[in-house]
């Protein structure tokens, strides 16, 4: 480590061309010697010096070739490291050999891989709701931001149980909780793949439906709740349940905000309606 150290003036940035300057320095001692022997004494043999200065670069060439080679997983390793501090994993495992750049190597991809899926781990359970299963309000935006990024004909649906306080207080929190659970995969299977679904809050969803128009939103939620309001297996007993559902357009992810006020204010009007409908924004 002190001679790591005491030689980093050399080359400070390059690892690589500093062990090629010793390798460099050291292959041409012997020529070196040659040549002030010869001053020395004064007999000077160009044959010999010749053979020896082609025989130097000779050893050169394949010497700083095959350092370079050998440094090339050391590399790798470095720039496997600026993956695991982009959080990213390692696809094709390099195979090291039991030397120590194999272990090194070998640890570093070992380490890298660790890191990521520790990483992906912790912003999944950032993101997604304990009791369901599903993404949390944290996980939709983020995937909202993201399906929403280039694309502007989506719709919100806020999706909210009718009288849920009433089945807790007949059946028991753990029944409501059955509910918010078998109802949340009740939305899930029913919605598309591209489609968004999340708990909101306590006995609230919501779903983001891109590339929708209102209409066909409309279409779809409606269809879901004729749906869940016949279905009698999703944990209340034998009884079935209804919810109430406000729609609103979204155009852009910083439009987000809005677009959940108005399908707020659509769920308020379902709600005051007599609920188990669907209200669209303004109507
Ligand atoms: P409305 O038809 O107007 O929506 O009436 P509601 O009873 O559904 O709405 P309200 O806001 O009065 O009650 C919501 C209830 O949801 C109150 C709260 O105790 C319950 N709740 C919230 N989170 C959970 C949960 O995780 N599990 C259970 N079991 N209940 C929850
Ligand atoms: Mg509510
Ligand atoms: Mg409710």
């Amino acid at each position: 480590m002190r001679f790591y150290k005491a030689t980093a003036f050399l080359f400070p940035r390059s690892y690589e061309r500093r062990v090629l300057f010793f390798c460099f320095g050291a292959v041409h001692i012997p020529l070196i010697a040659c040549i002030v022997l010869q001053a020395i004494t004064g007999q000077w043999q160009p044959a010999t010096l010749l053979t020896l200065l082609a025989a130097t670069l000779v050893g050169t060439g394949l010497g700083l070739a095959a350092i370079h080679a050998l440094l090339a997983p050391i590399g790798e390793a470095t720039a496997m490291l600026a993956a695991i501090q982009n959080g990213e994993r390692i696809p094709v495992v390099p195979a090291g050999g039991a030397d120590l750049v194999g272990r090194l190597l070998t640890g570093v991809t070992m380490a890298a891989n660790e890191t990521a899926a520790r990483i992906e781990q912790l912003v999944d359970a950032a993101e997604r709701d304990p009791l369901t299963g599903i993404r949390n309000r944290r996980g939709f935006l983020d995937s909202a931001e993201q399906v929403l990024r280039g694309r502007s004909n989506a719709v919100l649906a806020i999706i909210d149980i009718d009288h849920f306080k009433s089945i807790n207080d007949e059946y028991g929190h753990d029944t409501g909780d059955q509910l918010l659970q078998s109802l949340a995969r009740k939305i899930e299977d029913y919605l598309r793949r591209s489609d968004i679904c999340a708990r909101w809050g306590g006995e609230e969803f919501a779903v983001l439906l891109p590339d929708t128009t209102l209409d066909e939103a409309r279409l779809v939620m409606e269809r879901l709740r004729a749906t869940v309001a016949l279905d009698t297996g999703l944990g209340v007993e034998d009884r079935a349940v209804t919810f109430s559902c406000g729609l609103a357009p979204v155009r852009t992810f910083a439009q987000l905000g809005d677009a959940t006020k108005q399908a707020d204010a659509a769920l308020y009007a379902a709600k005051n309606a007599g609920r188990n409908q669907v209200h669209v924004t303004g109507s």
